[in-house]
């Protein structure tokens, strides 16, 4: 699905949260929002979802405006995983994942075998089958965030947005949910996911927009994005850029502020790749 937000602003009562963002967004690309804390991401996708409405501006979907989507069309166009993620009841994480089928079902009507096979292959694709009749508080963080994923995969959506879908996970676990969210954009979903690591971002997105108080401060792929320039003037820290060896991927190493007027002299960027053996 294509996304496209023209010039879209929103408040919360009188207080300005975003201003005049313009973004396009093709089908299966990968959008991470990255900006300090504060800076308007998640109001920026609860926006979208449908959740808060733009007091300006206006968003499209596939060129149609998502105001004239009723609230069950945009549940099945998005799956959305929010930051905040508490489960009042103990449910078995089957159960749960069921729930991604609801904007699908009518009042009372129960899941049909359609529903029962989109909600094994979300859990086949977020490797959590084995944990299916298990009390969603007997998982791990890890394991946990995966549900969240599946219930929004079970939705069969067009797109996902994601609020710090790595939040609070170790690095083997984040690398696992950032490969599902690739593997999902490359079988055509466009993903729109609000990132606190850059370099995580960096390896992952297509795009990268960055906020700084509700302002759109750069848009456009990792490398172009992610300069000492900007990230001084969004976080107000002093940083290197290298290239990953491995992977290519631009890097953003923080600099202790007593020295980092000579770091960045030392870690020039022509210099920073040599080393890295990057570029
Ligand atoms: P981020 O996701 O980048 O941390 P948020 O979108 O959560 O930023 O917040 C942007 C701004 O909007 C912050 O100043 C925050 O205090 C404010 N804000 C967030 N939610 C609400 C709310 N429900 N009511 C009023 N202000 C809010």
């Amino acid at each position: 699905m294509r996304i496209s937000l023209q010039n879209l602003s929103f408040a919360y009562d009188s207080r300005p949260v975003l201003e005049g963002i313009t973004l396009e967004l093709g089908e299966g690309e990968i959008l991470a929002l990255v900006g300090p804390n504060g800076s308007g991401k998640s109001t920026l996708l609860r926006n979208l979802a449908g959740i808060l409405r733009p007091t300006a501006g206006s968003v499209y979907l596939d060129f149609k405006e998502l105001q004239k989507f009723t609230p069950r069309e945009l549940a099945r166009l998005f799956g959305a995983v929010e930051q905040e993620r508490h489960v009042g009841f103990d449910f078995t994480v089957r159960e749960l994942v069921e729930l991604g089928r609801l904007p699908y079902l009518g009042r009372l009507e129960r899941l049909g075998p359609e529903d029962r096979a989109a909600v094994w292959r979300a859990m086949a694709l977020t490797h959590i089958e084995e944990f299916a009749d298990r009390p969603i508080s007997t998982l791990s963080g890890g394991e946990r965030q995966r549900v969240f994923l599946a219930i929004a995969l079970a939705q069969e959506p067009k797109a996902l947005l994601l609020d710090e879908p790595t939040a609070h996970l170790d690095i083997n676990y984040q690398l696992e949910i950032m490969e599902i969210i690739r593997e999902r954009a490359r079988a055509g979903l466009t993903v729109i996911m609000a990132l606190h690591d850059l370099n995580l971002a960096a390896q992952y997105a297509d795009r990268m927009a960055l906020l700084h108080r509700g302002r759109v401060l750069a848009l456009g792929r990792p490398e172009e994005v992610l300069t000492p320039e900007r990230i001084k003037e969004a976080f107000g820290v002093e940083v290197a850029i290298t290239r990953s060896y491995p992977t290519g991927a631009v890097q953003v190493q923080l600099l202790p502020p007593a020295r980092a007027g000579q770091g960045l002299a030392r870690l020039g960027p022509d210099e920073g790749r040599d080393e890295d053996g990057g570029g």
